[in-house]
């Protein structure tokens, strides 16, 4: 079950409708209890991060950088709940609809990733620990990669691919260097290509952490 909040009635008059079109393609496992958190601020994320995926509720209570209105689904008493989704004011406040559907689009294939193989997940985080060593950019990081090519197939179902990659050309030439890498790299993937998450987590864990023969 997902749940949706929205930190004002602006967001909600302005997103709702395009809220449920993403979470109807992205086929989220019935039995998880998620909150979707929209907010008019970005706390807790930095501006080249769209959204936050949560599943580990306990601990994230321990992020003093929550506000109140984050914290309570984040407490022990909203035990009940399986992870946040938390999409900041980067991604909601502008008139800009691709940022927001590519962002809660990716953020809830991070769930579906989650849900699906748990140790999986976790094990990019151990990789992501690696970088720049191993992995030159964040979207090389297997699960990045994937929501990358989930939240652009959601994207194109709902809008068509043509205004999809219109969108990342305007973000590629809107002139901000720091996002440029990440929207061509956006826009020259195909939202239809198979790409194997965990067949290329198991292989870097290997490579990266099995101990060299003897
Ligand atoms: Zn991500």
């Amino acid at each position: 079950m997902v749940r949706t909040e929205f930190k004002c009635a602006e967001l909600k008059a302005k997103w709702e409708h395009l809220c449920s079109r993403v979470l109807e393609e992205c086929a989220i496992p019935p039995a998880y209890r998620i909150v979707c958190y929209f907010d008019d601020e970005s706390v807790c994320v930095e501006p080249s991060e769209r959204g936050l995926f949560v599943p580990d509720i306990g601990k994230s209570a321990n992020r003093v950088c929550w506000p109140v209105y984050v914290k309570k689904y984040l407490s022990d008493d909203a035990g009940f709940l399986d992870a946040l989704i938390y999409v900041p004011g980067y991604a909601c406040c502008a008139d800009d609809e691709g940022l927001f559907v590519m962002a809660l689009a990716h953020e809830l294939r991070h769930l579906v990733q989650w849900a699906a193989a748990a140790e999986v997940f976790s094990n990019n985080k151990k990789i992501e620990r690696l970088r720049p060593t191993v992995l030159a950019r964040k979207w090389d990081l297997p699960i990045e990669r994937d929501a990358m090519i989930s939240s652009k197939r959601v994207a194109a179902a709902i809008r068509g691919l043509d205004v999809v990659n219109g969108w990342a050309w305007t973000r590629i030439n809107s002139g901000d260097s720091q996002s440029m890498p990440f929207w061509e790299f956006f826009q020259s993937i195909s939202p239809y290509e198979h790409y194997d998450w965990v067949g290329e987590t198991n292989f870097l864990i290997d490579r990266c952490f099995s101990s060299p023969r003897q």
